[in-house]
């Protein structure tokens, strides 16, 4: 596989590469360390760009909101096999 260019890498960050050609994406990444140099900065970039300007305070208030609220699916108690030891006929 040829290296993909910069498009390419940003539509696999955004996640809207298909399934397949991501999985490919990803494999070249974990195989040329160019591509990968190049997915990390354009990573920190984006990071850069998309980070909100608010203060952190806020953000962190505005994170444990979030948290607070309760989760939406319940766990469900791990099932325990009960261990049955064969009943030995108690012989004298
Ligand atoms: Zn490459």
């Amino acid at each position: 596989m040829s290296c993909p260019s910069a498009e390419e890498l940003s539509a696999l960050y955004d996640g809207v590469v298909p399934r397949d050609a991501a999985r490919a994406l990803r494999e070249h990444l974990s195989t040329c360390p160019r591509c990968a140099q190049e997915f990390a900065t354009l990573h920190r970039l984006l990071k850069v760009a998309a980070r909100p300007a608010v203060p952190a305070g806020l953000a962190q208030r505005a994170r444990g909101l979030t948290r607070s609220s309760p989760p939406g699916k319940s766990i469900r108690p791990e099932q325990r096999l009960s261990r049955q030891k064969p009943r030995s006929l108690s012989r004298r």
